[in-house]
């Protein structure tokens, strides 16, 4: 039976850095320690919450209840062909160590997605994206647990029916089940994806047109704009870019002609929420040691010793003020315990 500790401190469990406690703790190793924790009667009494890295969870409390972290290690490749190869990855891995590891094999998929904090259990959460690509397209399926019943679960990848910074993982089977493993299809002969400009520059002058040269662009590209959690405590995107439909769009760009755009499926439009919120003059701004990235707004930062409560508030009013220029509603990317 994995230890259950008690009154456990996740000031080093979030990337927000925020100061809270967890009522009770325990790291799962294997899925045996997971099987063994569902019948023990904390876990029968208590509310639980699943923690990953905590790169995208704002505490705004302590949290009264069992936080349960999936520690399950192991890379393994369990099959391949002439063109690619499967590897099974335990929940418990850090994403870009896996990603760093890939690209030294040239395997190629996921160099875009470097430097993105998280385990690769949480990757299939919210789908996480970024340069062009999206972690979707690696994914073949998902191994999981049954929280209730203790089940091994398996969902082909058709089943996580993977959407924008989201999937079936954040809906019907949201805090239903811990993923415990996942199977990534990877290239031998990787093609780049050069589809931001940004990159595609980067990348022209590089010696070597490889997954490894592209992962140095991206981490280059990445520490020039976002802030280093173990420096400035953050969660990254902290709200989504709105879509919103065609007709809406068109008559915001008529009263707010610069506003940009990006087409998104179905006769709507993607709208960057950093331009909202930089709009609304809460770029760089901050009340006490909460406030918003002097480079990004949409990323909010603690400076030191904000409380999940005092960083919540200053969303709240960012929200309000976005809703009151723009009549657009802002939706967390982060998620809020
Ligand atoms: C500086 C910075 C930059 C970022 N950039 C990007 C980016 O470019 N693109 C992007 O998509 N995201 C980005 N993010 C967000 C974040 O990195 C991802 O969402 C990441 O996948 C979260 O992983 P985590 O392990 O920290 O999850 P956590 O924050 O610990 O958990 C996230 C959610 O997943 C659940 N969960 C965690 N593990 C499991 C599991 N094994 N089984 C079931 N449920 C689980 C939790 O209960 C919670 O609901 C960024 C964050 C930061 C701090």
């Amino acid at each position: 039976m994995p230890d259950i500790l008690k009154n456990y401190s996740l000031r080093d469990l979030n990337t927000f850095h925020i100061d809270a406690r967890a009522k009770y703790y325990c790291l799962c190793r294997s899925i045996k320690d997971l099987q063994e924790l569902i019948s023990d009667p904390v876990f029968l009494k208590e509310p639980g919450l699943i923690l990953g890295e905590g790169s995208n969870m704002l505490f705004s409390a302590d949290f009264d209840g069992l936080v349960i972290r999936p520690g399950i290690l192991g890379r393994e490749i369990i099959g391949e062909d002439k063109h690619s190869v499967q590897i099974q990855v335990g929940a418990g891995e850090n994403w870009d160590e896996f990603v760093a590891w890939a690209t030294t094999w040239n395997f190629g998929g996921i160099e875009n997605l470097s430097l993105i904090p998280g385990s690769v259990g949480s990757s299939p959460i919210q789908n996480i994206g970024a340069y062009g690509v999206e972690v979707e397209h690696t994914i073949e399926r998902v191994f999981a647990m049954d929280i209730l019943t203790g089940q091994k679960l398996t969902f082909e990848k058709d089943a996580c029916r993977f959407g924008y910074r989201d999937s079936i993982f954040k809906g019907s089977w949201k805090n239903k089940c811990i993923i415990t493993s996942v199977v990534f299809r990877l290239a031998k002969h990787p093609e780049l994806k050069l589809g931001y400009q940004q990159v595609a520059d980067k990348m022209a002058g590089m010696d070597r047109q490889d997954v490894e040269s592209m992962r140095k662009v991206i981490i280059e590209i990445r520490e020039s704009k976002l802030p280093d959690p173990d420096k400035l405590g953050n969660a990254g995107s902290f709200f989504k870019n709105p879509v919103i439909a065609a007709d809406d769009y068109d008559s915001l760009s008529t009263s707010f002609p610069e506003i940009p755009s990006y087409p998104a499926p179905a006769g709507t439009r993607k709208i960057p929420a950093a331009w909202l919120i930089d709009q609304c003059g809460w770029k760089g701004k901050r009340i006490g040691d909460a406030g918003t990235y002097e480079k990004q707004a949409l990323v909010l930062v603690n400076h030191g010793n904000a409380t999940g409560r005092q960083m919540l508030e200053l969303a709240k009013n960012i929200e309000r003020d976005v809703e009151k220029k723009f009549g657009v509603k802002l939706k967390k990317e982060v998620n809020i315990i």
